[in-house]
């Protein structure tokens, strides 16, 4: 083994072989970008990475001598493949490549596990703990664990540099869109969460209104993150729960993400437009999506807090009176199409078309327009480590698995793993806890306007800033990110942190082919062109209906029908992603 200390980080070299090829050495370097293998037969080059890696686990053969015996470390996965050395040990790569178009767009994520064989030394269980001293530096590189300087071994610290992690909170919600979350979930994310490590605790829900429930009620200090599998109408219970609590403005901006399985998937559509990955989005939604829960990065994204007579409640996609909002909430009955379900119920309702009286108060934001291609955003602090390796020797002395911690959910066990670390500590150096974590990222947005209503409350009269429209209208539609679906783009220019509501008007007079236009045109956000679409970017709104009945929807959801009004609160949100762009 070989530590350069360079002037972008440090530089580690080993010589292993490959698991297909045993007699073929390849000499593996890690940088803090990347992991690359350089075969030693054939010279070639291959280079993982870290963006690419979402886990590493260390394995052995079966029935390697430490198998059965008690105080031996023991490998993060079972080896499944075939002949394998007895005093060999294995680490495994796992990395999700994202292919790119011949335009240059991330056109579908492919996944390739990398697995090194690990055999100069002379039993199974030295080999096994420099495959577990090897895992902890990839896992280092992949999660952004600086490594600053080094000599390495005492591999006991090494493996202490990996942040210990909360597990997550999955809702799964079987009934949204075609019904096939549950299913979607074991086949497709557990699998991920497995590879990458993410203990978790798993809620399928039986009954709307639960989820809402359990984030108005659990401590969500035990978790690191909310995932949602489902469309957005969950994510919308999670939020309205946490809006719910009293201590809510501690817990607005934990950390949530979406795997999309429901008719409606807004939101996870405009986080992967967000981080450049819209067409891998397009391509397999739940494997780009599901690759958030891996890496862990997290996105500034709007909220918007909202007002009708009878509640307050709070918003991240979407804000309806009039066409769209009556097509949301008619087509629910088709639920069971996908997505399809608004299209299909678009084209009906444009030859019914209904006009709505009423007036819109706004405050506009017009100057805070962020236009596409401005890499203006709000950057939230990144949390990391800098960490110094010290020690002279890769050799580390075995220690007893304590007790192994049962892990959570559904998962197969795979998070344990962080039990072969434990056993080869030599002095556990404590590591953040997640309360800390939590006080450091809240103290970072002081800066911040308080999170509370900054406007009049809705039985006041409109600040005089505020512009008005009256008459009437065919639709009144506003949404904070990108996408309020994988195939509506109604906002080319926005972004998930640009503290507006993009406010899209169309007035009665309008005629049908106009509308169906405007509805056709939902797909690839060219909205904004058509000469009887207003568009109105903006910080607050007040919906002011005058025609007696008709629908209001917030995310999608029907709230109660009359004076409505939102105030966008800039980045309150987070939501893990895979990338950043
Ligand atoms: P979709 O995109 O298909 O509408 P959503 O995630 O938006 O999927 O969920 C639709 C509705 O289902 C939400 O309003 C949610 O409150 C409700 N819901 C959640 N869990 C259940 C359940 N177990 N049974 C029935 N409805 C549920
Ligand atoms: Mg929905």
């Amino acid at each position: 083994m070989s530590t350069v200390e360079e002037e972008d980080g440090l530089v580690i070299r080993e010589q292993f072989s490959y698991f297909t090829k045993p007699k073929v050495q390849c000499r593996i370097t890690i940088t803090q970008s990347a992991v690359s293998v350089e075969n030693l037969s054939t010279r070639l080059l291959e280079r993982i990475d870290a963006t690419d890696i979402i886990g590493c686990h260390c394995m052995r053969p079966k029935g390697a001598p430490g198998h059965a015996a008690d105080d031996a470390p023991r490998p993060t996965a079972e080896f499944r493949g075939t002949q394998p050395r007895e005093l060999d040990a294995y680490i495994c790569i796992y990395a999700y490549t994202c292919k790119k178009r011949s335009d240059g767009a991330a056109a579908h994520f492919k996944r390739r596990s990398h697995i090194f064989r690990v055999g100069k030394k002379a039993t199974y269980e030295a080999n096994l703990r420099l495959a577990a001293f090897w895992r902890t530096l990839v896992l280092c590189v992949a999660r952004g664990v600086r490594l600053s300087k080094a000599t390495l071994a005492q591999a006991a610290h090494v493996a202490d540099l990996i942040p210990s992690r909360k597990p997550m909170l999955i809702l799964i919600n079987p009934k949204s869109g075609p019904g096939h979350a549950l299913q979607v979930f074991r086949q497709r994310v557990l699998p991920i969460l497995s590879e990458s490590d993410v203990a978790h605790d798993v809620v399928v829900t039986s009954r709307a209104g639960e989820a809402r429930q359990l984030a108005a009620e659990q401590d969500l200090g035990q978790w690191s993150a909310v995932v949602i599998v489902s469309g957005d109408g969950l994510l919308y219970e999670v939020y309205n729960g946490i809006m719910s609590r009293p201590d809510w403005d501690a817990w607005v901006d934990f950390p949530v993400a979406l795997v999309p399985a429901g008719s409606g998937n807004g939101m996870a559509a405009s986080v992967a437009h967000a981080c450049g990955l819209l067409p891998a989005f397009l391509q397999n939604p739940v494997l780009t999506s599901s690759l958030g829960l891996a890496k862990r990065l997290e996105l500034a994204m709007d909220l918007m807090m909202v007002q009708t007579e009878t509640e307050e409640l709070v918003g991240f996609l979407s804000l309806g009176w009039g066409l769209l909002a009556d097509i949301d909430i008619e087509s629910e009955r088709l639920r069971v199409l996908g997505g399809a379900r608004f299209s299909l119920w678009a084209a009906a309702r444009v030859l019914t078309l209904r006009t709505y009286r009423g007036r819109i108060h706004y405050l506009s934001g017009q100057e805070e327009v962020v236009r596409p291609g401005d890499e203006r955003r709000v950057e939230r602090p990144r949390l990391e480590r800098a960490v110094t390796i010290e020690g002279s020797s890769s050799e580390v002395v075995g220690r007893k698995r304590p007790a192994s911690e049962s892990v959570t959910g559904q998962g197969d066990g795979d998070a344990a793993d962080d039990g072969v670390f434990q056993e080869l500590m030599l002095d556990q150096v404590p590591t953040p806890d997640m309360q800390a974590r939590r006080h450091r990222l809240s103290s970072a947005r002081d800066e911040r306007p308080p999170i509370k209503l900054g406007i009049p409350s809705l039985d006041q009269p409109p600040p005089d800033t505020w512009s008005c429209i009256e008459g009437e209208f065919v639709l009144v539609y506003g949404s904070l990110p990108s996408h309020i679906s994988g195939d509506m783009h109604l906002n080319p220019g926005a972004r998930l942190d640009d503290g507006l509501l993009h406010l899209h008007v169309i007035r009665a007079g309008a005629t049908r082919a106009q509308v169906f236009q405007y509805l056709l045109g939902l797909g690839d956000g060219r909205l904004t062109e058509l000469s009887f679409v207003e568009v109105y970017p903006v910080r607050a709104v007040r919906l002011v209906p005058e025609t007696p009945s008709g629908y209001i929807t917030l995310d999608g959801e029907v709230v109660h029908y009359g004076p409505v009004q939102a105030e966008v609160h800039r980045g309150l949100g987070r939501v893990l992603c895979p990338r950043m762009r």
